[in-house]
């Protein structure tokens, strides 16, 4: 996050943007204290507003002095919203519905490592991530549930002929430059290509085909398992890498009664970025100094780019092409995909350099203007 950028309120105004735009939304969960910052006396530093619209960040200075700073986002997630409330806290379904209407949205979880990024989105990560009846599912698993009951509400009246809805899933890892199938373990890194019709994508990538719930949580916990595996062998921070779960869906749509339907194209991105945490001097020698470069890169780039579209700035002076992350999220950030950041902080005082970072980041996210061809309010 050290892009050393501002951030201003996106330029308004043209009445084709206006129309059809809409403000990335932007959400902040904080977590509880953990065990053992409350056994090192830590205290809570973040204070959520009843109306969950702001919150403030107090901080001890010397002696009395206290300073508390405001920030105000679309939603504000305190510590003891249950898993199975952030869904609905974040509109979620509204995302949802749009990628089962053809469109692509986004929801990408930031913050400093430990702060509950992966927790947010996949659950609880000890043995599977996660089952059917898991309480502590995260916003995948909960959002695949959903996408499985609308397809089965919306494909009722389809009793014969081609399935009218059909979902595929793809896991991978963005490490020091690099992409890795998550799904496929080959150590044969992926290319990225430019089409006209997709923009940027990931070449040969493993799509699993999924026509239940349980075969998507395969994915996702085979996924994590390999996340974990490849960076024991390769002796790699997992915490360092970006991850994109993506679920496709296409969908058979019937636009005129007497024409054959058309195929339609979805696809929901649920990115899990790395820890934003500034790296540490004793980082920086060789194979490390290869890595910190480049995961400082994307992360570096997504700093410039949030900061660009903040501004209201368009096409090649966004920097998208600086590093793989901004390439693979263009169409997400400032494109035509609907899109909602969650900001994920620690409430903890030792971390509130990180969460002031943090929170800039998710202030500068929130001016960022999409221009789908719907509106999300
Ligand atoms: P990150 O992915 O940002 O590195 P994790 O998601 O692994 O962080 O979270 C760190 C720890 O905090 C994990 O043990 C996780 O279970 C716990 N945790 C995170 N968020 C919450 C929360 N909202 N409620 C309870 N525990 C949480």
């Amino acid at each position: 996050w050290d892009a050393g950028t501002t951030c201003s309120k996106a330029v308004l105004g043209d009445s084709d943007i206006e129309n059809q735009s809409s403000n990335i939304k932007v959400y902040v969960r904080t977590r509880p204290l953990s065990r053992e910052e409350l056994n090192k006396g830590e205290s809570n530093c973040i204070h959520v507003s009843h109306d969950e619209k702001s919150l403030k960040v107090v901080e001890q200075g010397y002696g009395y002095n206290i300073t508390t700073r405001s920030f105000q986002f679309d939603g504000c997630i305190g510590p003891e919203v249950h898993q199975q409330d952030v869904i609905k806290k974040v509109a979620m379904k509204k995302l949802l519905d749009k990628v089962l209407d053809g469109y692509s949205s986004t929801v990408m979880a930031c913050g400093q490592t430990g702060s509950g990024k992966t927790y947010t989105m996949c659950g609880q990560e000890e043995n599977q991530l996660c089952d059917i009846q898991g309480g502590d599912n995260g916003l995948i698993a909960r959002s695949a549930t959903y996408l499985f009951e609308a397809m089965k509400a919306r494909g009722q009246n389809v009793s014969s002929g081609p399935k009218p809805f059909i979902m595929r899933a793809s896991y991978f890892e963005i490490y020091t430059e690099q992409v890795n199938d998550l799904l496929r373990l080959d150590n044969a890194p992926r290319d990225v290509k430019w089409s006209s019709r997709d923009g940027y994508y990931v070449d040969n990538l493993l799509l699993v085909d999924c026509d239940t719930l349980d075969d998507v949580f395969s994915v996702l916990n085979e996924g994590s398992r390999n996340r974990k595996v490849g960076s024991h062998e390769l002796n790699k921070d997992s915490s360092r890498s970006h991850c994109i779960m993506t679920l496709h869906i296409d969908s058979l749509c019937q636009v005129a009664d007497d024409a054959p339907p058309i195929t339609r194209y979805g696809r929901m991105l649920f990115v899990d970025l790395a820890g934003s945490e500034r790296l540490k001097k004793s980082k920086s020698s060789g194979e490390m100094l290869k890595e910190t470069g480049s995961i400082n890169r994307s992360l570096f780039t997504l700093g410039k780019v949030i900061s660009a579209l903040s501004e209201g700035k368009k096409g090649d002076v966004v920097p998208y092409r600086e590093s793989l992350l901004t390439k693979l999220l263009m169409d997400s950030l400032g494109g035509k995909s609907l899109a909602l950041m969650i900001a994920c902080v620690s409430p903890a005082s030792s971390a509130i350099d990180e969460t002031l970072s943090t929170l800039h980041y998710a202030t500068c996210a929130n001016n960022i203007v999409n221009a789908p061809a719907v509106n999300l309010d």
